[in-house]
């Protein structure tokens, strides 16, 4: 409880008028656990994460740094410090992504790992081309902006109080953050438009979920994420048609759904035998000869592939040799669809407006 506490004061702190630029910086962990890594650049300089340390042109603009027992290496030579830091006149290159700001790479107890430090504002524009197409509307691409924005200065606030090297992961775990060296004009725009807007609730940033496509109607957060949140309820959305998963259907073997469930034998038996309000399945009965399995809908869909099943929300018809499930919706269904804010944003709706409707009773504010 003292973290929350803790937490809290935070948060009001940042929320109060002119003390936000603490920020306005995040710490993105792009790679960990390496036993080598190359970072490259044009003007690349490095220097030491210890107090006093002057910077370095690298020549050639490309470093190798490895990690032998205890020892930290650049281009063969030992390197004193907890890990170095680079800086570029543009862009930073490290495992094929281009990178923005400055980048650390650190002795971790694992192997190496590198965080990217650069300007919230920055990282937004890149989550934004990562996680929706730029193609969509601009107004759905502002919309998308702000849940980023809310989801990193969220985080930012957690990892301070576990006192952690960095903010967030880049993967689907946090949100796909591919680099911001290559961000699209239009994912720039949309959060240059917002820059500083956040989603609120009792003053402090909400845990602001989106999915691909609701297929109609969006998951309550306890349901989906076991998030039980007053912001998260399931709302009608009606405006994702335009999702190539709004209707699907995907065929499974019985021999597959049998192995998956630890059957010995094919499944002769495939229900959902509990479902949420919204009609997604929240348990799962698998039956074969060898006996029954009820699996918890959420853990079937990860066994399955997120990819393969595109959501919970399906009915099951019996076919030979098969289940032949007819579902609709991409994602675990909570909080924004991006589908459904492309809808609303072609209808002529602002991304307040959108905000508004996938989480109602969050109040959109100003950081600064
Ligand atoms: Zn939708």
């Amino acid at each position: 409880m003292a973290g929350r506490g803790a937490s809290f004061l935070l948060a009001a702190a940042l929320l109060a008028p002119g003390v936000a630029r603490a920020v306005e910086v995040v710490r993105i962990s792009v790679l960990a656990s390496a036993a080598e890594v190359e970072v490259s650049g044009a003007g690349l300089s490095v220097e030491s994460l210890r107090d006093g340390a002057e910077p370095q042109a690298v020549p050639g603009g490309r470093a190798r740094v490895r990690l032998e027992g205890e020892q930290l290496s650049i281009d063969g030579r030992p390197a004193d410090g907890a890990g170095l830091l680079f800086t570029a006149r543009g862009s930073i290159r490290v495992a094929g992504r281009d990178l923005s700001g400055e980048v650390e790479v650190r002795r971790a107890p694992g192997g190496l790992s590198v965080i990217d430090v650069l300007p919230l504002e920055e990282y937004v524009a890149a989550v934004v081309g990562g996680e929706m197409p730029p193609s969509f509307p601009p107004e759905a691409l502002k919309a998308q902006a702000v849940a980023a924005r809310t989801f990193a200065v969220g985080k930012k606030l957690e990892a301070r109080d576990q006192a952690l090297d960095f903010d967030l992961g880049s993967t689907v775990l946090d949100q796909v953050y591919p680099g911001a060296g290559r961000a699209d004009p239009r994912a720039r725009a949309a959060a240059a438009a917002t820059a500083g807007e956040i989603l609120v609730k009792d003053r402090r940033p909400i845990e602001a979920y989106f999915h691909s496509t609701c297929g109609g109607r969006t998951e309550r957060g306890a349901d989906a994420l076991g998030r039980d949140l007053p912001y998260l309820p399931s709302v009608t959305c009606d405006r994702c048609q335009g999702s190539s998963s709004y209707r699907w259907t995907l065929r499974l073997p019985a021999a597959e759904l049998g192995r998956l469930a630890g059957l010995p034998g094919d499944a002769t038996r495939f229900a959902v035998v509990r479902a949420t309000s919204t009609g997604r399945a929240a348990r799962i009965l698998v039956e074969g000869k060898g006996g029954k399995v009820v699996l918890d809908g959420v853990d079937f869909r990860r066994r399955l592939g997120y990819d393969r099943l595109p959501s919970l929300a399906f009915t099951v018809k019996a076919t030979k040799g098969a289940f032949e499930l007819n579902g609709k919706g991409r994602g675990h269904g909570a909080g924004m669809c991006q589908w459904g804010a492309a809808g609303w944003a072609k209808a002529g709706q602002g991304h307040a407006a959108i905000l508004a409707r996938y989480y109602p009773g969050a109040e959109l504010i100003r950081l600064y």
